[in-house]
């Protein structure tokens, strides 16, 4: 008995040692989608790459996240979207003209809502493992971060604007706001790194509308959409240790050749998900070409 129960003891000390990203911990992942009660979403609508029409919640992740009313989803363009929808489709409506894939068999790993605090440690891991990622930052964020814009583009990476300061009904505001929002937010990245690329336009909350895309287009930027989201930005729900092997589930399996994978650098405590990147680049990189969005 005392044998079995000492290999027990042992057991369970390595499970926690390994727990910070360890499959032998993804079981319980399950009951947390169980507990989500929202049908359509986070489980079922991932595999299907649909974050559009994923209902109230943002994926900004900031402490306005819970509140947006779920009426605006369903007047998202993409609403009806369908799997078979391809982001290289030739059609001009704003739902098809989404990105939602890399649109070849490479994966892109995407960091919203950044810059901020812990964005030095994404970098670092990124750095160390020598992949590229796309950044959708903040207009306000970039103002108080410019040195982390500027680490970014050095690095190699892609950048992306995510609106000046986060408003997930900028989309529904006349062009003339919206327009000055998204080019106020193109200043701001400028000032930080003059001859950056700005090539991508994310709505916070995923929140497209066809204003704001066709706006976004005029300045250049196509609108980037994402196919996995481990909801990171979900910081209400999860935290520590479950928030960090809940990303490490939800990305392990839903990642595919083509996918966009949406995480945050910023936007709140972003400590599991810098704890899930430390095992999950490595994983992913023996599995798939991971690639920042090209400008
Ligand atoms: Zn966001």
């Amino acid at each position: 008995m005392s044998r079995v129960r000492l290999a027990a003891v042992v057991i369970s000390a390595f499970s926690l040692i390994l727990a910070g990203c360890d499959s032998s911990a993804t079981p319980r992942a399950a009951s947390w989608h169980a507990q989500s009660g929202s049908g359509s979403y986070p489980g079922s609508g991932q595999a299907g790459g649909e974050p559009v029409t994923r209902p109230a919640v943002d994926p900004g992740g900031s402490s306005s996240a819970s509140a947006k009313p779920s009426a605006s989803a369903s007047a998202s363009p993409s609403a009806s979207a369908s799997p078979s929808e391809s982001p290289s489709a030739s059609s001009s409506s704003p739902a098809s003209s989404i990105i939602r894939t890399t649109g070849d068999s490479t994966v892109a790993l995407t960091f919203d809502d950044g810059p901020g605090p812990e964005t030095p440690k994404i970098l670092d891991m990124l750095r160390a493992q020598g992949i590229k990622a796309t950044f959708c930052v903040i207009g306000v964020n970039v103002q108080e971060y410019p040195q982390y814009v500027q680490e970014i583009v050095k690095d190699g990476h892609t950048l992306c604007n995510h609106t000046w300061k986060h408003d997930e009904s900028l989309g529904k505001k006349s062009a003339d706001v919206i327009r000055a929002d998204l080019q106020k937010t193109n200043d701001e990245i400028h000032k930080a790194v003059p001859d950056a690329q700005i090539k991508y336009f994310r709505h916070p909350g995923g929140n497209f509308t066809p204003t704001a895309v066709e706006i976004a287009s005029e300045l250049g930027m196509k609108s980037l959409g994402w196919s996995v989201d481990p909801s990171d930005w979900n910081i209400k729900k999860w935290s520590g240790q479950q928030m960090t092997t809940h990303i490490c589930t939800n990305v392990r399996n839903n990642t595919k050749p083509g996918s966009i994978v949406l995480s945050h650098d910023g936007g709140g405590d972003r400590s599991a998900t810098v704890a899930a990147y430390k095992t999950l680049l490595p994983e992913l990189k023996g599995k798939f070409t991971l690639v920042a969005m090209p400008v």
